[in-house]
């Protein structure tokens, strides 16, 4: 038998739906609040930011939403993604487990931001939207959001992670290439940019910061609109696609999966794959254990509280009940920049919360290790997000090493590492060290989560 062992779909067999679990939750989310009133946001207190098409997705209650053609369209450039088991890895660990990894570095940009990307500008464009603007950490986002905006012919413009932007040339000129205008952020282009650079002028930014200087430019302008590449129900909501397509897939080879890791960062890649597979155990057809892994440096659901906070760090979006380290936190500066956010998709602490999924912190050297069995035996070098999910799919690997169980594990390799090869770098030297997150500084973010009476 071949070492290799890829499950594809035909691309007629691609999904044509996302899926909406809010409707299937044995309690719906609390909703976002309006910061000024305390009352419930409503369409009206987001219509500054998104498009309506976005903001009904946002509030919706229908479990399936169709998907355009036009978006399909695009879609095809790269779906229906591959399906591999990980027959090589197995072997290296000697373990008894099925490990299945649903690959989404096969997009334009090398991860799975683009299936959120190509519907919001889509939906933009339909109603008349000039400018988009937007926040990049590791610079993933930032580049899937300036390949979609080529799609469709919007204008884009990213104010990158000050960190990143100097640490990752290479992920600017991806943006540059498809048209993108790139700010290293904290930016002398916003009110709150420059206060933060004349404090301090080698600030070295945060996610928290760039959205807020990206909603602010949104705003000031009726042509212009913000997008969000995590966290929100919409954005969920796109990622759908991966879990639908994974079900289609193990199906086509028989398997339904034990147990589903997936790293968390805002939660999409996450919630992408995993609320399909949700909603087949909350129907009693399986019962895989779904878990979250985040980064002991940035632990918003292990060690956070589940709180209403702000999305940003100015404080310019609607409240959002969420586990949440502080929208004044600041993580370290771990490799995995995609992973390095306060806050959480509310729909992910919300399952999280009933219990319906479980989340563990993992160290990045134990990831990076695990990288490397993955890099050596599986061929593809994984981005630094997913390295947690690789760490954790091998921790359960080896406890069916140990205990003799064939448990079937699925992950998703959300993007590759090609543009972070810097990250390698340092772990390969020996250079790499673990960063805890301190009890006290833990305590000290914490107190920028606002008090509700
Ligand atoms: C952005 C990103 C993440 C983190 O975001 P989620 O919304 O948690 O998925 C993880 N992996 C990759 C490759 C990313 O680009």
């Amino acid at each position: 038998m071949s070492n290799y062992t890829k499950i594809l779909l035909e691309e007629h067999e691609m999904p044509t739906r996302w899926y909406n679990i809010a409707p299937d939750l044995p309690e719906p989310p609390p909703p976002p609040l309006h910061p000024g009133t305390m009352k419930p946001a409503t369409g009206d207190d987001f219509a500054a930011l998104f498009p309506k098409a976005l903001i009904e997705q946002e509030m919706s209650q229908a479990r399936y939403i169709d998907i355009p053609e036009a978006i399909l369209d695009v879609y095809r450039l790269w779906r229906p993604s591959p399906l591999f088991r990980a027959r090589r890895l197995e072997k290296l660990l000697d373990t008894p487990a099925k490990i299945f990894y649903k690959y989404e570095g096969v997009s334009p940009a090398g991860s799975h931001k683009p299936n959120t990307a190509v519907p919001q500008v889509y939906y933009n464009a339909q109603e008349g939207i000039r400018k988009l603007t937007t926040e990049t950490g590791a610079g993933q986002w930032g580049s899937s959001l300036a390949f979609a905006c080529a799609q469709f012919g919007l204008e884009c413009e990213i104010w990158q992670v000050a960190a990143s932007y100097r640490a990752k040339p290479y992920r600017r000129t991806m943006m540059e290439i498809w048209g993108g205008k790139v700010y290293p952020s904290p930016s002398d282009r916003t009110e709150f940019g420059r206060a933060l650079l004349a404090e301090n002028p080698d600030h070295p930014g945060s996610l928290g910061i760039a959205i807020s200087e990206a909603v602010s430019e949104a705003v000031t302008d009726s042509s212009v609109r913000y997008a969000l590449g995590s966290v929100l129900n919409h954005v969920l909501l796109h990622q759908t696609i991966i879990g639908e397509e994974a079900l289609l897939q193990l199906a086509k080879v028989g398997e339904t999966p034990d147990v589903l890791v997936g790293c968390t960062g805002g939660g999409s890649n996450f919630g992408g794959l995993a609320f399909p597979f949700l909603r087949e155990k909350l129907a009693g057809k399986m019962n895989p254990v779904i878990r979250c892994v985040e980064p002991a440096a940035c632990p918003t659901l292990t060690r956070g509280q589940y709180r209403y906070d702000f999305g940003d760090t100015a404080g310019l979006t609607p409240l959002m009940k969420m586990h949440t380290l502080g929208h004044d936190f600041i993580p370290e500066p771990i490799h995995a920049g995609g992973l390095r956010y306060h806050g959480m998709a509310p729909l992910v602490s919300h399952v999280y919360e009933l219990g319906l999924v479980e989340a563990i912190s993992i160290p990045q050297t134990e990831c990076f290790a695990g990288a490397l069995q993955f890099a050596r035996s599986e061929g593809i070098v994984p981005a630094p997000e997913p390295t947690h999910a690789i760490a954790a799919a091998i921790r359960e690997a080896l406890a069916c090493k140990a205990s003799g169980e064939e448990k079937v594990i699925l992950t998703a390799l959300c993007g590759h590492g090609h543009l972070d090869l810097a990250a390698y770098d340092k772990y390969l030297s020996g250079e790499m060290v673990d960063l805890d997150l301190s009890d006290a500084d833990l305590a000290e973010a914490l107190k920028s989560v606002p008090v509700i009476a």
